[in-house]
């Protein structure tokens, strides 16, 4: 098991694309890092990272491998690991007030195996969970013909027979992005049918309207085969868009006040922050999908990457403020001397 330091500058609570480049700016400005991360990222499902410049296609695992080799290069400790909870256990105020330098033990982070470390700083990157919908057979082929986003994997089932399964208002939008990638779309109404503005949106487009419920994602030979409706009817397709709920992974902050909130675009809740990654409570900065839902993997690695600059700005403020403070005690106690 990895020997961990008693403390660092910052602890990243979960390593994908906006922890790790969260981390790489952090280490890069010689700050002590300890990335811990449960190795899931979101889209580990998937065959490779799509729409990220310079990385076109990369298998997932691979390029967080990558990150994960270019934090340690400048001596950033990674472990495998998953965060339970965190304590502030330092002064509350020290955060707000720069003068205080000694906040080297602010947080104590805890992880699932009993270990735990300090940390002045906290960046959350855990990223969100799709909630699925429980239809029969979905699960086992989510992030591959099961799909969602059309800037994902919408290249890779171009010219394919999709369906769009409704669970909620968006999917008139979804199935109005993939008319830009196939003639051949159903929308399956199951549970949230068009209204008839919308019926006469998807009319329009051409795309085919089928009510009912769908109960089973079917498959053959490893492939996407159709879905069936409760009333037995079989639609045949090739690749089935979906609309998860996006669950934020970050229940772990409740204690400090953190709880996640609804997003206001109604996709499923997330912990708010400012453009920065700060969130209302001093010290605890969050980027990547954990507090933006809509984020790919580029705009959540942008994120982290501002967060961690954000974080060394603001520590070095702290510092500075500090170290006035001494020069001015020690100039008081030469006077008085
Ligand atoms: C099937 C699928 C395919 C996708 N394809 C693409 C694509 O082609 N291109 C694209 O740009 N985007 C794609 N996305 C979106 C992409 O997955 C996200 O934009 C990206 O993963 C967000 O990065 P993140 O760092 O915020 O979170 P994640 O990448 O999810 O990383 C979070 C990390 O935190 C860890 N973690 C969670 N909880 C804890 C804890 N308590 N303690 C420690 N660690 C924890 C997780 O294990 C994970 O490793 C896809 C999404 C899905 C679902």
């Amino acid at each position: 098991m990895t020997e961990l330091n008693e403390s660092y500058d910052v602890v990243v609570i979960g390593g994908g694309a906006a922890g790790l480049n969260g981390a790489l700016m952090l280490v890069r400005q010689r700050r002590s890092v300890l990335v811990i991360d449960a190795g899931a990222p979101r889209n580990a499902p998937a065959d490779g990272v799509h729409g990220l410049l310079g990385r076109e296609g990369m298998p997932p695992l691979e390029l967080v491998a990558l990150g994960r080799e270019e934090v340690r290069g400048y001596g950033g400790h990674v472990v495998t690991g998953e965060v339970v909870a965190v304590d502030r256990v330092g002064d509350s105020a020290s955060t707000d007030s720069p003068g205080n330098d000694d906040d080297s033990r602010e947080f104590r982070v805890e992880l699932a195996d009993g270990r735990s470390v300090f940390a002045r700083r906290i960046l959350v990157t855990t990223g969100l969970a799709d909630e699925l919908p429980p239809i029969a057979g979905l699960r086992e082929r989510w992030g591959h013909d099961v799909l969602h986003c059309p800037y994902c994997h919408g290249w890779e089932v171009r010219d394919q027979r999709i369906a769009v399964l409704a669970t909620g208002p968006m999917a008139v939008h979804q199935a109005l992005l993939f008319t830009q990638l196939t003639d051949d779309i159903v929308f399956l109404s199951h549970t949230a049918p068009a209204t008839d503005e919308d019926a006469e949106k998807l009319a329009a487009r051409g795309v085919r309207v089928v009510d009912g419920e769908v109960v089973e994602v079917l498959a053959d030979g490893g492939k996407l085969s159709g879905v069936r409706l409760a009333d037995g009817t079989v639609i045949d397709r090739d690749a089935l868009v979906v609309g998860p709920r996006f669950s934020t992974r970050a229940t772990f902050l409740t204690d400090l006040g953190l709880t996640p909130e609804p997003h206001p675009s109604g996709v499923g809740d997330h912990i708010p922050a400012d453009p920065m990654g700060r969130t209302s409570v001093p010290g605890v900065w969050i980027a990547g999908n954990a507090t933006d839902p809509m984020a790919q993997v580029g705009a959540a690695a942008a994120a982290g990457a501002m967060a961690g600059a954000q974080i060394n700005a603001e520590l070095v403020m702290a510092d500075t403020a500090a170290a006035v403070e001494r020069l001015r005690a020690s100039e008081g106690a030469a006077v008085t001397g």
